[in-house]
């Protein structure tokens, strides 16, 4: 398990944010996202990104 490939978990990530978009359009990742709250995220596209390689859902 430990030896997942990056480039997979990357994979199933963009196929998350993919599917989140998907099914409540209109809606930003960020609402949904784990690090959506203090300082857990810095990246630029906060709140309203609708693309992120680092979305986590809660
Ligand atoms: S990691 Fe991405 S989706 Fe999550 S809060 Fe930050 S910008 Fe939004």
């Amino acid at each position: 398990m430990a030896d997942i490939p990056a480039w997979w978990r990357g994979l199933v990530r963009r196929i998350r944010g993919w599917w989140t978009v998907t099914r409540a359009p209109g809606r930003f990742l960020c609402d949904s996202c784990r690090f959506d709250y203090g300082d857990a995220c810095r990246r630029p596209e906060r709140p309203n990104a609708t693309r992120c390689d680092d979305y986590r859902p809660r």
